[in-house]
């Protein structure tokens, strides 16, 4: 799983487009000259708009780290084992390698001529081909590990490549070299190396690549990264809610970029038009500038607003709290003038280690964060592991090795903490030690079944009372215990899960994908992703209601509460609580402090008249525009 990710196909398609090049350049075609004018002409990509801002500085394509692979010797009893290991990097690979080829179809038709057949001959090097059979080979004559198996083969039939007589040196060459490449794919896989350092991007650069994961993502430092921009990536991906909380200027889903960016190229990004222009002209840098201007102004006139409450203009007050993905967020969410937070994603607890954190461990965490807080509200969501929250610690033997043909409807989120209850008793245990130190709250994650709800709280209590045996102090009242409504079984079964549950907290990100069957993080099928869908809204309204109906409290938490141009809607439906990643908490105040309940309550009335989602769309942004001015 976790090195599905950490390929490095941005490196392969910058490699092959040359290489290609090359190879074309020896018939004597125009396409080097081509490649060359592509990458020095004032260039601009289109992406997705994910955080907004205005970046302008050098690119900095992220690097490979090499794969470390010592020479290892094993035993004769761990040949199978050793051959099993390659098995699953062959398979591991292919994958890899069949996802690039998927996606050759969306770039220019000269790159997918120059690509396809490289990949081409990757993935029949991963079939029966001389490289494995000498691998396995060597695992079983000469006892050698399997990356050290797969290093020697390769270069034995490099060498052999290479000695043969023939003219066309190049081609020789680039067949070795296509040998070679293969068996650096395996051992990255068999070392599980992920394949770029974060570390070495310079102050002021702009980061691009092919793709990032959350886990990258957690490691980027807002004060020295002025933007990012990626080829993969969809809105409301965890990558895309970890860049926003960052407040790093961000566009994902840029076809075609690493083909045409190159380290030190100046950029302009702009994080709201979702636009990357490299080696941007005059004009195009000093828009640039102008928007960076305009940018900070408006920041500085949002910053007023922070000490003024969120109430409509007919007096209705409206909770806005903040999401946090990293504690490194804290001073933001202060700044951002939030009312608690509303949903702690405790995954970054998981993320970037090799162990897991112990019940200490976590409740040193959560003081902190309490602390922080003061009398404040905060939610702690339990571990939502699963999906593209890809995590080290958890795949060392307690989250699933191998997650199934689907793992969006696999073992994640509540039902991967029933499966491995030790998990869950921790994370209670550990909030219950700190709950006399703040307002606190849990909440639980992908929940489809009432009963997933009982067996949770049965757990709880039983955590709850072992403590006190031990002389732990845990208040009287255990803190409220709440449900995220995120799956369609959820929402439509909202009013017999409302009966388990304390409060609610709809999770429109993953609401929005299990709907409409759109994976949200994968670019190729963002315009599908829409969580303004009348599908999608009809599940809001439904779960909203169930809770309203038991006076229970629901709030939204999906990236959906932060767009200022949806509050009105959100409003209209009976919404009075909204959590956001900080930095959206102004202008959404803003947004609030310009409505009226009764004309918000019309307007979600018209909405959920209409069935057709353009129409939808087209009224919502008419409607919320004039909101988001203020
Ligand atoms: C959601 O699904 O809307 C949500 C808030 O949870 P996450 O984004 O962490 O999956
Ligand atoms: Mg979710």
């Amino acid at each position: 799983m976790k090195n599905e990710k950490a390929e490095a196909p941005a490196g392969l398609i910058a490699r092959g487009a040359e290489r290609g090049a090359d190879r074309v350049g020896e018939r004597g075609s125009e396409a080097p000259r081509r490649a060359t004018a592509r990458r020095t002409r004032e260039h601009a990509v289109r992406g997705i708009p994910i955080s907004p801002g205005i970046a302008i500085g050098p690119v900095y394509d992220t690097n490979e780290i090499p794969a470390e692979a010592p020479r290892r010797a094993i035993l004769p009893g761990q040949v199978e084992a050793e051959r099993q290991r390659l098995a699953d990097a062959v398979a591991l690979s292919r994958k890899q390698l069949g996802k690039l080829k998927a996606r050759l179809g969306i770039l220019p038709e000269e790159a997918q001529e120059e690509l396809a057949p490289l990949l081409d001959a990757y993935i029949l090097m991963l079939g029966n081909s001389r490289l494995l059979r000498g691998a396995r080979r060597r695992i079983e004559a000469e006892l050698l590990a399997a990356e050290t198996a797969v290093g020697d083969e390769a270069e034995a039939i490099a060498a052999q490549i290479l000695a043969a007589k023939d003219d066309d040196r190049a081609g020789l060459r680039r067949r070795a070299d296509e040998v070679r490449e293969i068996a650096k794919r395996l051992t990255r896989n068999l070392t599980a190396t992920p394949f770029r350092s974060l570390k070495e991007v310079p102050e002021g650069a702009i980061l691009v690549a092919e793709e990032l994961t959350p886990a990258d993502a957690a490691l980027l430092d807002p004060a020295r990264i002025a933007g990012v921009a990626t080829e993969e990536g969809g809105a409301d991906g965890h990558t895309a809610i970890m860049l926003r909380a960052l407040g790093i200027p961000s566009v994902l889903g840029c076809v075609g970029l690493t083909e045409t960016a190159q380290r030190g190229d100046q950029a302009v990004l702009d994080g709201s038009a979702g636009t990357i222009v490299l080696r941007p002209g005059e004009a195009a840098l000093e828009k640039g500038r102008e928007s960076l201007t305009a940018f900070a102004r408006e920041r500085a006139k949002l910053a007023k607003l922070r000490r003024l409450p969120a109430v409509t203009t007919d007096g209705e007050p409206v909770e806005l709290q903040a999401n946090l993905e990293i504690p490194a967020e804290l001073p933001l969410i202060a700044q951002a003038g939030a009312q608690g937070i509303g949903l702690l994603r405790t995954e970054f607890l998981f993320m970037n280690r090799e162990d897991l954190p112990d019940e200490e461990a976590q409740t040193q965490a959560y003081a902190e964060v309490l602390e922080a807080m003061g009398s404040d509200p905060v939610t702690i969501r339990v571990l939502d592991w699963g999906g593209e929250k890809d995590m080290e610690a958890l795949s060392q033997g307690i989250a699933p090795t191998h997650a199934g043909p689907n793992p969006a409807l696999g073992l994640r989120g509540l039902r991967l903490l029933l499966k491995r209850p030790e998990l869950l008793e921790a994370q209670f245990a550990a909030i219950l030690r700190v709950a006399d130190r703040g307002n606190v709250r849990i909440l639980l994650p992908l929940v489809t079944n009432p009963s997933e709800v009982k067996e949770a709280r049965d757990i709880y209590e039983k955590v709850a009372k072992r403590l006190k045996r031990k002389g732990v102090h845990v208040p009287e009242k255990l803190p409220e215990l709440g449900v995220m409504i995120e799956t369609p079984g959820a929402a439509l079964a909202a009013d017999a899960i409302a009966l388990e549950a304390d409060f609610f907290a709809i999770g429109t990100n993953d609401l929005a994908m299990y709907t409409l069957a759109v994976d949200r993080a994968e670019a190729e099928v963002s315009h599908l992703y829409d969580p303004l869908h009348p599908a999608v809204l009809r599940l809001m309204q439904f779960a909203t209601e169930a809770a309203l109906r038991l006076r229970m409290p629901v709030s939204v938490c999906g990236e959906m509460a932060g767009n200022p141009r949806l509050v009105p809607l959100l409003l209209g439906l009976g919404i009075r609580s909204l959590s956001m990643n900080a930095s959206a908490i102004p202008r959404v105040k803003q947004a609030v402090r310009a409505l009226d309940i009764g004309d918000c309550a019309r307007f979600a009335r018209r909405v959920m008249e209409q069935s057709d989602p353009q129409r939808i769309h087209e009224l919502v942004m008419e409607f919320g525009a004039g909101a988001e001015k203020g």
